[in-house]
C-alpha cells in the first residue's frame, strides 16, 4: 500500500481542507523529517478538527502512520490546542499501538494554526523567509485531508463530502457532515436557519475568511459558515475599502509598533514590520535601507496586527495592496533568508484567542458546535471545477449523463498540477457551464 500513497491521494482528490487547496498528491510525494498534523484550529469559533480528532482519532493515526512511513520521517506529531482535552484523551487511548507518533500541546494562541508557527511550535526549526516546513524537513498535513486518505484506504472513497462548522446567528450552531455542493443557504437551514433577516455569510474564519453570497457554495476547502450581523464589526473590517486602509496608514498610523510585536512572522525573526510597511505606504520609504514594499511578501494575511492596533488600522491590507501592486508591475519576492533564531522572548509575543474574540465582538457567538448527523438528502449540488491550487479540473461528463456518488466526473487535465473531482450525490448531469458542474438527485 505504501508504494501506491501518492496514487490514493491522487485518485481520492484529496487536497489541503482548509487553507487554498493545495493538492495534497504533489505535497506527500516527498521525503520529510517529521509529519506535523496541523489539529491547532485556531480560528475563533470553528469547531471541525477539535471534534474530528476526538471522534475519528485511531483513523487519524492510521493515516498519520501510513504517511510517516510513507514520506520515512522519524515521527508523526499531532500539534493541538491543550484545551482540546476530549480529542487528548482519545489520541492517548491508541497512541501505544503507534510507536512513531506523539501529541503536541499548544497554548491557547493565534494564529497557532500558521503552518509556520506550528512547525516552530513543534520542532524548534524557523522555516526561511517565503519557504516551505519541507524546506526544514517538516510536512504538515490537514486533519480532514488525513481522514479523507483514511476513507480512501478502508473504502474506497474519494472526496465527497464535508465536515464544516454552521455557527453565528443561528438557532442550533452546529458541525455537520454534508455533501460537496450545497450552498451556504443549505448549510445555514440545517442549522436552524438565522436568527436575524440582516445577515452576512462568512466562509471559514472570522480572521482570514471570506464574505460570500448565500448561494455560493460548500467545496473541498470549506471549513465552516459563521453569520454575523450585517453591521458587525468583523464584516465592517472585511469589507472596508483598501484605499481607506491605505489613507489611514497616513492619517492614523503612530508607528507604536504594537501590530509588529504580535505579527507570527516577525516573531520567528522573519524581516516583516508591519509598522514599517505602514510607513512606507504612507511615505513611499522609511529611510531605513531594511525595509521596502517587497517585505510585505512575507505577510501571510493572518490580520493579527489590526486587532493589536488601538486604532483599528488594517496594515494586512495594505500589505496586500503592496503585493497586488507589486504582483501586476512582475515583482516577486526577493526575501528567502533563514533566520537563525526567532526574536527574543518570541513565547511572550503570542495573542491569546479569548482577548481575540473580545476584541472581535465575538463574546455572543463562542459556543460549542456539537457534531451531528443531519441524514438531510439534498436534490442538487454543484461543484465548480476549480477548487483547488492549480488548473480547473476538465469535465469528463456531459448534460444528461447519469452518474453515482463517488464517480469521477473532472479529472485532471494532463501534466498540470490539479485534483479530481467526484459526483457528490446520485444524479443526473444537469449542467456542465461556467466552470462548474451539476447534479440533480
Ligand atoms: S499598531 Fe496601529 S498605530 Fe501602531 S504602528 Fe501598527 S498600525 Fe500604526
Ligand atoms: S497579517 Fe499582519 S500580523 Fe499577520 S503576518 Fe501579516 S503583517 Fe503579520
Amino acid at each position: 500500500m505504501q508504494e501506491n500513497l501518492v496514487d490514493l491521494v491522487k485518485d481520492a482528490g484529496i487536497v489541503g481542507a482548509g487553507g487554498a487547496g493545495f493538492p495534497t498528491h504533489v505535497k506527500v510525494d516527498a521525503k520529510a523529517d517529521t509529519v506535523i498534523v496541523n489539529g491547532a484550529e485556531c480560528e475563533p469559533l470553528l469547531r471541525v478538527d477539535q471534534q474530528l480528532m476526538d471522534v475519528r482519532a485511531r483513523e487519524l493515526l492510521e493515516a498519520l502512520n501510513a504517511v510517516v512511513e510513507h514520506v520515512g520521517a522519524k515521527e508523526g506529531v499531532i500539534g493541538l490546542k491543550k484545551k482540546y482535552t476530549p480529542a487528548i484523551a482519545s489520541l492517548n487511548k491508541n497512541l501505544a499501538d503507534f510507536p512513531k507518533l506523539r501529541i503536541f500541546q499548544l497554548e491557547n494562541f493565534y494564529p497557532a494554526g500558521d503552518e509556520q508557527n506550528l512547525v516552530y511550535e513543534v520542532t524548534g526549526k524557523i522555516v526561511p523567509e517565503g519557504g516551505i516546513p519541507l524546506n526544514v524537513g517538516a510536512l504538515v498535513m490537514n486533519v480532514e485531508s488525513l481522514l479523507q486518505l483514511n476513507d480512501k484506504i478502508q473504502e474506497d472513497k474519494p472526496v465527497i463530502d464535508k465536515y464544516i462548522t454552521v455557527t453565528g446567528a443561528v438557532k442550533h450552531p452546529m458541525t455537520t457532515v454534508v455533501p460537496l455542493g450545497i450552498t451556504a443557504q443549505e448549510a445555514i437551514d440545517l442549522a436552524g436557519g438565522a436568527l436575524i433577516d440582516d445577515y452576512v455569510i462568512i466562509n471559514g474564519g472570522p480572521m482570514m475568511g471570506k464574505i460570500v453570497a448565500p448561494d455560493s457554495f460548500v467545496t473541498k476547502t470549506t471549513k465552516g459558515f459563521i453569520v454575523l450581523p450585517a453591521d458587525h464589526q468583523v464584516i465592517e473590517s472585511k469589507d472596508r475599502p483598501a484605499s481607506r486602509s491605505l489613507k489611514d496608514a497616513a492619517i492614523a498610523c503612530m508607528q507604536c509598533s504594537l501590530c509588529t510585536e504580535v505579527c507570527p512572522r516577525h516573531r520567528l525573526g522573519h524581516h516583516l514590520e508591519p509598522h514599517k510597511l505602514m510607513r512606507v505606504a504612507a511615505y513611499g520609504s522609511t529611510l531605513d535601507e531594511a525595509t521596502s514594499p517587497t517585505n510585505a511578501f512575507l505577510c501571510v494575511d493572518c490580520g493579527l496586527c489590526q486587532y493589536a492596533c488601538v486604532h483599528d488600522l488594517q496594515p494586512w491590507k495594505v500589505n496586500r495592496s503592496l503585493k497586488e501592486m507589486m504582483g501586476k508591475n512582475g515583482i516577486k519576492n526577493p526575501h528567502h533568508e533563514q533566520p537563525e533564531e526567532a526574536i527574543r522572548f518570541a513565547d511572550t509575543h503570542r495573542f491569546d484567542v479569548h482577548r481575540l474574540i473580545k476584541r472581535l465582538g465575538l463574546e455572543p457567538y463562542d459556543v460549542e458546535a456539537p457534531l451531528q448527523d443531519t441524514q438531510v438528502v439534498f436534490k442538487e449540488v454543484t461543484l465548480p471545477l476549480s477548487q483547488h491550487i492549480g488548473a480547473p479540473s476538465k469535465p469528463v461528463v456531459a448534460v444528461g449523463d447519469k452518474v453515482n456518488r463517488g464517480d469521477l466526473i473532472a479529472d485532471i487535465p494532463e501534466g498540470s498540477l490539479g485534483a479530481k473531482i467526484f459526483a457528490s450525490i446520485d444524479g443526473t448531469v444537469s449542467s456542465v457551464d461556467g466552470g462548474q458542474i451539476t447534479i440533480q438527485a
